[in-house]
């Protein structure tokens, strides 16, 4: 007997489970795994979509009788043999369900894809029809309205013919079993995106320099197991060329490519130009595709029409064969993390797909993340350097440090450094333009001695200390999102110069905004964060108008940072590095380093000489220094070190558990129970305590969306001792809990 194992789609905790269903005679001969089935679910006669795990041929020992699939709803598998590979990996790994996998993996627009098969009515009889009409032997006006409209039309769809006609099915049968009409099904081909690219040249490339052909050959070798490279190159380098190149060659044998791309990066300009190098079988996958677009691209993926997909932070689950090579550009960026749950990071899933089908992985970066660079320099990745500017005619810009403790003294306010003001206005006056960073949208303000700059940094985990209200006083708390450690505002002395009186810096863009608007009147001025970039092109549209000089200056977040090309850009000012390098995350350094990297390189991109200000209230600060100079190494020796010392990731494992309720007396109550829950658990599993615990502790954003918000942070020697907790937390607990990040050991 034929049995299939189906995994529900829309699978919850109860139904995650893989269920075993008979596979009636009829469909055999067509069944496959990956495929989407309807199945009897449930009591009441219910159905439900499920996707085919695998399918046995052998006699079935469960105590049940199996119930048949119903349907299968598309014949050609929407999950490849990787994808279903990764099912288990990923709710593993993430601590999510079977379902919640799939639908990362099969795109809605794919999986609700209405059955391409469509319904047609067809004229078969011409002559009788015309008969029965003239001779007024049909009773029924729905039969003669529907002879009628086909006499004219011959063949259309049954929709049409039934809506024009406003007759239903049932009409047809009659007009069927006299033999006057047919009904069958046919697939429709639908429209494929439009591509304008008759008018893009195709670029001309690059002799490749020493180093670019060095990584290009190394990148290129045979190998038949997965491999890992870092090309680690200054900005300007010539990463993109040395992608390309490597992505063609796996062309040429016939192998083929995936290339991550942050999302931001996907404009319009960029795909043309990709399509253009790449001429045919190029996919493009991002957020902003409409419904049909997603399903066209998916499809050119799955019958091997593309060779190469060019894809944001989803694309890592595209079902492409024979997938050889995966470029990660950026990869240190936030944006290839998931946000929302199963929290995952295409930059693991890549290094889990390259394993599981023997590809070569290529992570590209100026400034990697600490962990991608201890790998590289640790034995785990090859590293490879590109140390020069691919075009030795660019200049570098001019980069100046501003204390903001003088500035303010001078009276400049805490927005614009008298500096920074000055060059913006010679910039302005010269009809060039100007960029000013701020690195979000101004949640959370930094504390910082009013006299030194000391910014107040957790005594025991060295990040910056959050500021909440507290429920019993007047008097504010500063709380460390890591362990918890508190202290009160009033309370505190500066560590480094004793003095009392503390001052909260931060402001987000729209503030900034309005500053910059009542400092140069009538100069035009762009924003962008998220909350100017909800709608669909919306990011786009800002980046022309800036690229069209509709505007002076832009405004904006982290963003703007990643890899766009303002020719008449000559000023970049950074405006908070201070609440970067103090944030209550262990990464803010490292976002910090990578922000004055990136920004840096958006001035002076043409032939005028760029200058970039770093406003900050330490200007002793060593990372500022190093970002400065742009001396990765210094920087990630002083953050190796930091990680080190406090046992954080690569070297130990890292998780954090957010618990939330809209009622926060209820939020105190459960974080109680789960935090008895853990110390029992934690306790019983290890008696040489392998686990640290913290929690529960305010989050850093407490309330978001109507909900309060707690965290437990749990510190293990290796990642699955966190995954194994987290599962088992999600198992025995009802409330919203969800595992923010399993931040990872090597
Ligand atoms: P990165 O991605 O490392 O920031 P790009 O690949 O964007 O750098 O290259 C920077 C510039 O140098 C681009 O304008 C590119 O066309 C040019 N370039 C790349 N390789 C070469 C080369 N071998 N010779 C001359 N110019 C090059
Ligand atoms: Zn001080
Ligand atoms: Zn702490």
């Amino acid at each position: 007997m034929l049995t299939a194992s189906v995994i529900l789609r829309d699978s919850v905790k109860n139904t995650d489970l893989v269920y075993t269903y008979k596979v009636p005679d009829s469909m055999s001969e067509i069944i496959l795994p990956g495929q989407i089935v309807e199945v009897p679910f449930g009591r009441h006669n219910g159905t439900k979509d499920g996707i085919i795990k695998s399918v046995e041929n052998e006699e079935y020992q469960g105590k049940y009788k199996l119930k048949e699939i119903l349907t299968i709803k598309d014949v050609v598998p929407v999950m490849n043999a990787d994808q279903l590979k990764l099912i288990d990996y990923i709710s593993k790994r993430y601590v999510c369900t079977m379902g919640d996998a799939i639908s990362l993996m099969v795109p809605a627009a794919v999986a609700n894809h209405q059955n391409p098969l469509v319904r047609f009515v067809k004229l078969e009889n011409k002559e009788l029809a015309l008969e029965l009409l003239h001779s007024n032997k049909l009773r029924s006006i729905n039969q003669i309205n529907i002879l009628t409209y086909l006499l004219e039309k011959n063949v259309v769809p049954a929709s049409e013919l039934l809506m024009n006609t406003s007759t239903n099915n049932s009409v047809l049968t009659p007009l069927k079993n006299k033999g006057l009409i047919s009904v069958y099904s046919e697939r429709v081909v639908t429209d494929t995106v439009s591509e304008d690219e008759t008018t893009v040249p195709v670029t001309s490339s690059h002799t490749l320099n020493d180093e670019q052909q060095k990584a290009v050959d190394r990148i290129c070798e045979k190998r038949d197991r997965a491999k890992v490279f870092l090309l680690h190159g200054i900005t300007g380098s010539g990463k993109t060329e040395v992608f390309l190149r490597s992505a063609e060659r796996y062309l040429e044998r016939g192998e083929r490519v995936l290339y991550l791309v942050p999302e931001i990066s996907l404009t319009p300009q960029t795909i043309r130009w990709i399509r253009s190098r790449f001429r045919e079988g190029v996919a493009v996958l991002h957020s902003r595709l409409t419904d049909k677009q997603r399903y066209e691209e998916w499809n050119k993926i799955r019958n091997n029409e593309a060779s190469i997909v060019v894809a944001a932070r989803s694309g890592v689950f595209a079902p492409i064969d024979n997938l050889k090579l995966i470029i990660i550009d950026e990869e240190h960026d936030s944006s290839y993390k998931s946000d929302t749950h199963p929290r995952y990071n295409a930059r693991e899933i890549a290094m889990t797909r390259a394993k599981m089908c023997g590809a070569t992985v290529v992570l590209g970066s100026a400034t990697p993340s600490i962990e991608t660079y201890y790998a590289a320099t640790n034995g785990y990745y090859e590293l490879l350097s590109l140390t020069k500017r691919a075009n030795p005619n660019a200049r570098l810009p001019k980069v100046t440090i501003v204390d903001m403790k003088e500035q303010v003294k001078l009276g400049a306010g805490s927005f614009f450094s008298i500096p920074l003001r000055n060059s913006m206005a010679k910039a302005i006056s010269e009809n060039k333009q100007v960029i000013l960073f701020l690195n979000r949208r101004g949640f959370s303000r930094t504390h910082i001695c009013k006299d030194c700059g000391e910014p107040r940094f957790c005594p025991s985990c060295s990040v910056g200390l959050t500021l909440h209200n507290n429920r019993y006083s007047s008097d504010k708390l500063l709380i460390c999102h890591y362990c918890g450690y508190t202290e009160t505002l009033s309370s505190i002395k500066c560590d480094s110069c004793g003095s009392t009186e503390f001052t909260s810096i931060g402001f987000g863009t729209q503030q900034l905004e309005e500053e910059v608007k009542k400092n140069f009147p009538g100069v035009g001025v762009l924003r962008m964060d998220q909350d100017t970039t909800t709608g669909a092109g919306s990011h786009e549209k800002i980046i022309e108008a800036f690229r069209n000089k509709e505007a002076s200056i832009l405004i904006g977040t982290q963003m703007i940072a990643k890899g766009h090309d303002f020719p008449a850009v000559t000023v970049v000012g950074i405006l908070d590095t201070d609440i970067m390098t103090s944030s209550p995350d262990y990464r803010g350094s490292e976002r910090a380093y990578q922000l004055i990297t990136q920004a840096s390189g958006r001035a002076g991109r043409d032939n005028d000489p760029g200058e970039v200000f770093i406003q900050t209230y330490r200007p002793d600060n060593p990372l500022v220094l190093y970002a400065a100079c742009q001396d990765y190494e210094s920087f990630y020796n002083s953050q190796i070190e930091y990680r080190k010392a406090l046992a954080l990731p690569p070297f130990k494992a890292s998780g954090e558990l957010v618990i939330s309720s809209s009622d926060e007396v209820e939020l105190a109550r459960i974080s109680g129970d789960l935090n008895k829950y853990l110390r029992d658990f934690l306790g019983f599993q290890s008696s040489d305590c392998a686990f640290e615990l913290y929690g529960p502790i305010p989050a850093p954003i407490y309330e978001l969306r109507g909900n309060y918000r707690n965290v437990f942070n749990i510190k293990a020697k290796n990642r699955s001792l966190v995954i194994g907790v987290f599962s088992q937390v999600l198992k025995d607990f009802d409330y919203t809990i969800y595992p923010i990040s399993i931040d990872s050991d090597k």
